[in-house]
């Protein structure tokens, strides 16, 4: 037989563009195209120690400004 306990879990509500500030929601289509970045910076890093660094893009946004580095292939 199983126990179980309750817990509570987040899950994103919604996301907004860091650069154009577009909000968007996971029903959307569009949403599972967006970019986020968020990592902690390693010892020495060009970041500072430790700091947090994150960025949500949302698609528009990321072909504008990483479009020329982007590897998109037809599956
Ligand atoms: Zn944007």
């Amino acid at each position: 037989m199983l126990d179980y306990k309750e817990k509570t879990v987040l899950e994103i509500a919604g996301c907004t563009c860091d650069r154009c500030r577009q909000r968007t929601t996971p029903d959307e289509f569009e949403f599972h195209e967006w970019l986020s970045v968020n990592f902690v910076a390693g010892f020495d890093s060009i970041f500072g120690d430790g700091n947090v660094v994150s960025i949500d893009l949302c698609p528009r946004c990321l072909q504008e400004t990483l479009g020329n580095w982007l590897h998109i292939t037809h599956p």
